[in-house]
């Protein structure tokens, strides 16, 4: 009786064990997949505009003896360079956070500073549309993680609050601690987002309206990073939106994540 006890004893374990190897199988053919799709995302961001250079170095050289054309196009080539460069530096904040598990060496992050980096950041775009960008809330409030991935999480907030808005509307930033956890909102008046988009907008590349984006120089990275600060601290980051009306992005982070807790399970692999 007691190896047919020991065998039924044993069975499950080993059959729960060779489930999980298929699951990690699995979860590292789908990791595999996502990096796969990045990376042709990742040529296909970049083919665009390098293209659009090269098409407009041709054009430069050809309308030589037209020195407004030649303006023109130099100045739509500065447009289209500053595009890619802030699409370079974006690529490579995203794959620097995934190779960075902020609760390893974690410090007291100070979300004053990372709201008044963020607000700083975005000052010169707010001014130039007449748009007021105000900070309240509760002061003092921190959070374990790591000070350059929370602002830069902060930062994006703000700037497609800012992005997004019409001229001299109001974009508000509040912090305020809810239980064990804070809470950051950034709160616009602008576009907001149509319904059957809201899912998509935390993927890597995806914009509601890419023939816009050329104009506002969006990337599509921002969100996504955002999403990626919010799992690898054990936090989310949640949105509502009525299209016309504006946007809130509400930042929950734990105000003591355990070490582990999200990092090294972010929810999409970057
Ligand atoms: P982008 O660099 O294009 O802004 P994000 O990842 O930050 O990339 O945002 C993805 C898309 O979500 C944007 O292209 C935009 O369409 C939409 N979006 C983000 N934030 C807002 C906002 N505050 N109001 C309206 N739409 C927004």
């Amino acid at each position: 009786g007691s190896v047919r006890t020991l065998t039924a004893r044993v069975a499950p374990l080993g059959a729960r064990l060779v489930l999980a190897l298929i699951e990690d199988r699995t979860r590292e053919k789908r990791v595999e997949a996502v990096r796969r799709d990045f990376v042709a995302n990742v040529s296909h961001e970049l083919k665009t505009p390098v293209g659009a250079i090269r098409l407009l170095a041709e054009a430069v050289t050809d309308a030589s003896d037209d020195p407004e054309a030649v303006q023109r196009f130099a100045n739509r080539m500065l447009t289209e360079s500053d595009r890619l460069s802030k699409l370079v530096q974006q690529i490579i904040e995203l794959s620097r956070l995934q190779g960075h598990d902020p609760l390893e060496k974690p410090v007291m992050v100070d979300l004053d500073a990372a709201v008044a980096t963020a607000v700083d950041t975005s000052a010169m775009e707010a001014v130039a549309k007449e748009i007021t960008v105000d900070s309240r809330g509760e002061h003092g409030l921190e959070v374990f993680g790591s000070q350059e991935q929370i602002g830069a999480a902060v930062s994006n907030l703000v700037a497609n609050a800012v992005a997004y808005s019409g001229r001299g509307s109001r974009v508000v930033v509040t912090t305020r601690s809810k239980g064990e956890q804070v809470q950051i909102s950034v709160v616009d008046q602008g576009i907001g987002i149509p319904a059957e988009d809201i899912d998509r907008i935390f993927e890597r590349f995806y914009r509601v309206d890419p023939a816009r984006h050329r104009s506002t120089g969006g990337t599509g990275l921002g969100l996504a990073i955002v999403k990626h600060v919010a799992a690898t601290h054990g936090g989310d980051i949640a949105v509502w939106s009525v299209q016309g009306q504006g946007s809130t992005f509400t930042l929950t982070l734990p105000r003591n994540p355990e070490p582990g807790q999200g990092s090294g399970r972010p929810t999409t692999p970057v």
